[in-house]
């Protein structure tokens, strides 16, 4: 059975150290993969995120699955889901309906993407006809639709289809003017490229939370790879931190929370209080970088 999360906790175990945090997972395949998702959820929730969101695949192809796990966090949980929607290969009206459904089951709050064309990244972005076109229209449209909590996609490195900076920042702001309220960021692994984004992002006027959107690295093969087709930097000290440790579970996990660690305290002691965990549905490396932040779990009670 399914861990059961009690509602009796009080979600407030990171505000109480001024900080705020957010879990992203994805929805599951697999029995399994279920399994190892609610038992993620259960460790993480008595850390008290603001919320938790969970990803829809590329060209809504976990409709239904984003859909049941947002469903299930809403009827199990006390904690705050985010859906992920995206505007690819589905028409304005199919979308809408999409948001009816979260509205209707007391979903809130949404982060609205464009999305990666459906034949993968790298290939030429073509809107579907009568889709919405851009991250911008999608939450012109939420606003229509409801009164959501938006949350939106920025990118530390710039959008790999931006022609440059300047290109970037005013798309970040057409979502904005269309009632986005919170960036979160793509992932990056060199903090000051994080800072000199945010200078960027304050200096066109753009006064949002900006949340560094983290990705502890539990795979290093993995991560270079999502890396490579997000857009975001793998540094060389990166790859020579895991070198040789490709069969070496155990090292790579004290090493990767190292890691982690080092980042987002470099981040905390800049200031930085918003942090969105990429967790891969698993708990330990962000339950471990969370307990360096000083953040302890609420009373929870847990029925596994
Ligand atoms: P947009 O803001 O629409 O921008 C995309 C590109 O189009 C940019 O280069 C921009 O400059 C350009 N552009 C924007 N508006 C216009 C316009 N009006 N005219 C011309 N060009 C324009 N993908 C998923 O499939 N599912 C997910 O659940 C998911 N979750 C994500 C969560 C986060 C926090 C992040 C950072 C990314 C996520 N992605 C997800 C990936 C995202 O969908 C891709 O990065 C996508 O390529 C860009 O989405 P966007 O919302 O930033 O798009």
């Amino acid at each position: 059975m399914s861990p059961v999360i009690s509602s009796e906790f009080a979600p407030s175990a990171a505000a109480k150290r001024g900080l705020r945090i957010s879990f992203e997972f994805f929805p599951p395949k697999t029995e399994e993969m279920e399994r190892t998702l609610w038992e993620s959820i259960a460790r993480l929730a008595p850390l008290g995120p603001s919320f938790v969101s969970v990803t829809y695949g590329a060209g809504g192809s976990t409709r239904e699955r984003t859909h049941a796990t947002v469903k299930r966090i809403l009827s199990e949980t006390p904690l705050v889901p985010a859906a992920h929607l995206t505007c690819v290969a589905a028409t304005q009206e199919e979308v809408d309906d999409v948001v009816r459904a979260y509205a209707a089951a007391g979903v809130q709050h949404i982060v609205a993407l464009r999305g990666d064309p459906p034949e993968g990244i790298g290939a030429k972005y073509e809107p579907h006809p009568g889709g919405y076109a851009y991250a911008c229209d999608l939450v012109a449209g939420l606003r229509r639709l409801g009164d959501f909590e938006i949350s939106v996609a920025a990118f530390p490195e710039k959008h790999p289809e931006s022609a440059g900076f300047d290109q970037d920042l005013d798309a970040l702001k057409r979502k904005i003017d269309a009632g986005a309220s919170r960036a979160i960021t793509q992932f990056f692994f060199t903090n000051d490229l994080y800072f000199r984004f945010l200078d960027r992002v304050r200096a066109a006027g753009i006064d949002i939370p900006i949340v560094p959107g983290i990705l502890p690295v539990q795979n290093f093969k993995q991560a270079k790879s999502f890396a490579e087709r997000a857009g975001a930097s793998v540094p060389q000290w990166l790859a020579d931190r895991f070198e040789g440790l490709d069969d070496d579970v155990a090292t790579r996990r004290l090493v990767a929370a190292h890691l982690a660690a080092e980042q987002v305290l470099g981040l905390a002691a800049q200031g930085v209080s918003d942090f969105h965990f990429y967790t891969m549905n698993r708990a330990e490396l962000v339950y471990a970088i969370c307990h360096l932040l000083g953040i302890r779990p609420a009373a929870t009670r847990v029925a596994a």
